[in-house]
């Protein structure tokens, strides 16, 4: 704290009235600008109470400034203060009621100013690539299970190849065991509120585990069975360090658990009128990533952050009651043996044709004599998936099946299939799902990136809407536009983060946000706009972006407020590259970026940085502004023209940026016979000031300018986009 000096004032002379009323507001104009920057109330109060100090002595007329008239000043220091106090108080609590209004003086260059890193290292290069030692390592993984229907339980084993790729001998593994979830005593459950979310779960589930072994592969290594478990997390230690830059290890051991009803909403158990559909994910011991970017990724997993996960090759083999049909992640390894000939050839008719094909359909669902290769005990159903960071499957004996082959860029084909019970049936709903997923997955393709797996399978569930490699659970009740747009979102999650792997525990913008934005022309393109997205109108969203309550897109998933994650990690980053597309960069390099990003970290894991930093190198722009502004901040956009005068024979357009956030200023201009041109004027406009003052070049009379004519930019303040200004008309 500031001590009050009384020796000070003798220096200070206030010459008249007018010099004191300039100094008071200036002084309160700058209390007030600092003031609405300090969030914290208790940071405002001491800085409000210091400033109550200084006017104190501004105040102070120059005969009191006398040490012999002690007591006239403490009467007079006590009215004044208590004036200036309440004046200032008052002063500071207007500023707390446009908090979301940005009242912004000129930044000058603030906005402007690099953001994070910019150097490359040996990982990670400057321009946004894996640097020439990016490492990553790998798991391969084997398992075998059975579904045990009458406790609900999966029961098995798992053995992990795992190799170390990384520069440094691993002493340890840390593993993920998510079902560890669904127990009374998880940090999932202690962490959700008492009324539940979304995320709740079934207490009544976790993982036993037995039979763990560890070991170094090569000659004569020791086995061994040291571990701990720590909430969804599982340490692993081999007898010896598994040795850097290439050393492997396997790690096996049985496990069990019993199938949540409630999974969280991304599995579960769903009791139709014909059976179970079982809805299984998270149901095998994973190895958490190693990076070089955090070490161990061991977040634990607790609600609304999703997974992080390495890519390695996986066979598995689910051994399931005799009349149930199980549909996975990857390639069905052995047809003949769990299909019956009929259905093996409609299997093969469907890989031929654009048109859904049954291989089960409605009527045939409990016709379990001529729809299954047997009539008693188990099946076993094989399959693998390559290149993957993961993989779920379902099971029922509830199930329609039908599927129709997908048309990749490249020649390739690919398998749509569908998998649903008949209270989802119908043209209205789950009947063209494998129509939304052909035309889902052909769409990404064309676009972005090739799909990499050889099926595609949309289950119905009682998980809402849930993305696995070649896999989605899907609400079963979903229908017409609601189905497409959950089926298409899913399978768009095929590209991210499956396809271009980021840790969707800590960056869901970049999964959530990326997709959302892709599917946003995945339906412009489907049917011929059978279904409409409004995503491209940003300014419907302008409520919640000057909602005191916001908060950025890099706040981590599960310490972002519930009713703010829809628009924190889907609708804001995806409005964001609505405008770097649209806006800020055009389709064209916007395209040829993103693009080159997909190829560049596909089966990789880059990390925000790498993403800004791969974008603007390929599109040759510096948005350090952008990135900073619209993904690390609660910036908002608010240009404003401020009048068109006549200057010589041409125009001056006056324009202000009211915003905290830049932007380039696209103006169309009506001239007098009708006829519009547009013109982008870039944002080193705002370089020196939010001041600009555009020279017009007009040889006809100019009689109307308007800011962003489409609409494209989330400007808060539409009122001030146009001249002549619609409030005056
Ligand atoms: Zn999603």
């Amino acid at each position: 704290m500031i001590q009050f000096d009384l020796r000070a004032l003798e220096n200070f002379k206030i010459r008249n009235f007018q010099a004191s009323l300039r100094h008071t507001i200036f002084f309160i104009g700058l209390i007030r600008s600092i003031s609405i920057h300090l969030h914290s109330p208790a940071l405002k109060l001491a800085y409000l109470r210091l400033f109550q100090q200084a006017l104190i002595i501004f105040f102070l007329p120059e005969p009191i400034c006398n040490f012999t008239q002690v007591k006239k000043i403490r009467i007079m220091y006590r009215i004044m203060n208590l004036k200036i106090f309440a004046f200032v108080v008052l002063w500071g609590l207007s500023s707390l009621t446009v908090y979301g209004q940005m009242t912004v003086t000129d930044h000058r260059d603030a906005a402007f100013t690099e953001f994070g890193y910019r150097q490359g290292t040996a990982y990670r290069t400057a321009s946004g690539k894996p640097g020439p030692s990016y490492w990553q390592n790998g798991a391969d993984y084997m398992m075998e299970v059975t579904l045990d229907e009458e406790n609900h339980v999966i029961k098995g084993s798992v053995t992990i190849t795992y190799k170390n790729n990384s520069p440094e001998n691993l002493d340890y593994l840390w593993l993920l065991l998510e079902q560890n979830r669904f127990t009374p005593e998880s940090r999932g459950t202690l962490t959700t509120p008492v009324q539940g979310d979304r995320y709740s779960g079934d207490i009544d589930g976790g993982f036993s585990i037995s039979n763990v072994k560890a070991q170094v592969v090569g000659k004569n290594k020791p086995v061994s069975s040291e571990y701990l478990i720590s909430d969804t997390r599982m340490q692993v230690t081999p007898a010896e360090p598994i040795p850097a830059n290439g050393g492997q290890a396997t790690v096996s051991m049985d496990f069990e658990f019993k199938i949540p009803e409630r999974g969280m909403d991304r599995m579960g158990r769903l009791d139709v009128e014909d059976g179970t559909i079982y809805s299984i994910a998270q149901w095998y011991p994973k190895v958490a990533v190693f990076d070089d970017v955090t070490g161990w990724n061991t977040d634990p997993y607790l609600g609304a952050g999703e997974f992080y996960l390495g890519y390695g090759d996986f066979e598995y083999k689910v051994t399931v009651p005799y009349d149930h049909i199980v549909v996975g992640s990857g390639e069905l390894m052995n047809p003949n043996q769990v299909l019956t000939r009929e259905q093996q050839r409609r299997m093969k008719e469907a890989s031929e044709s654009d048109e859904r094909v049954y291989i089960i359909s409605p009527e045939e669902i409990t016709d379990y004599a001529n729809t299954r290769p047997k009539q008693e005990g188990m099946l076993t159903w094989h399959f693998k998936i390559n290149n993957s960071r993961d993989v779920a499957f379902a099971s029922s004996k509830a199930f329609i099946w039908d599927a129709a082959r997908i048309n990749l860029p490249s020649g390739k084909k690919a398998m749509a299939q569908s998998a649903y019970s008949k209270e989802s049936d119908g043209q209205d709903a789950w009947g063209r799902s494998t129509e939304y997923s052909k035309a889902s997955v052909e769409h990404y393709s064309e676009m972005w990136y090739e799909y990499p797996y050889p099926v595609a399978v949309n289950v119905a569930s009682n998980v809402a809407g849930m993305e696995y490699p070649g896999l989605n659970f899907c609400g079963y009740r979903a229908k017409g536009q609601s189905l497409w747009g959950v089926t298409d979102h899913e399978f768009g999650h095929n590209w991210f983060p499956m396809i271009v792997g980021t840790n969707e525990r800590r960056h869901a913008w970049m999964d959530e946000g990326f997709n959302t934005f892709i599917n946003y022309y995945s339906y412009l393109a489907f049917n011929d706009g059978e279904y409409t997205n409004n995503l491209k109108q940003t300014r419907r969203y302008t409520g919640w972006l000057t909602n005191p309550d916001r908060e950025p897109t890099a706040t981590h998933p599960d310490r972002t407020q519930s009713n703010n994650l829809g628009m924190v990690a889907y609708y804001k980053p995806a409005l964001g590259m609505i405008m770097l597309r649209e806006y800020i960069l055009g389709p064209e390099r916007f395209d040829k970026a993103f693009r080159s990003y997909i190829k560049t970290w596909a089966y990789k894991h880059p990390q925000p940085t790498d993403f800004f930093n791969h974008m603007e190198n390929v599109s040759g722009e510096n948005l350090d502004w952008f990135w900073k502004g619209w993904f690390y901040s609660n910036a908002n956009i608010d240009l404003a023209i401020n009048g068109v005068y006549p200057y010589g024979s041409n125009y001056v357009v006056s324009l202000s940026n009211h915003g905290e956030l830049p932007m380039p200023v696209l103006l169309e201009i009506t001239y007098e016979d009708g006829e519009k041109e547009r013109k982008m004027l870039p944002v080193e406009i705002w370089f020196k000031g939010n001041q600009w003052n555009h020279l017009l070049r007009a040889d006809k009379k100019v009689v109307a300018v308007e800011i962003d004519p489409d609409k494209v930019i989330t400007d808060i303040n539409s009122g001030n986009d146009k001249w002549p200004s619609d409030l005056y008309k």
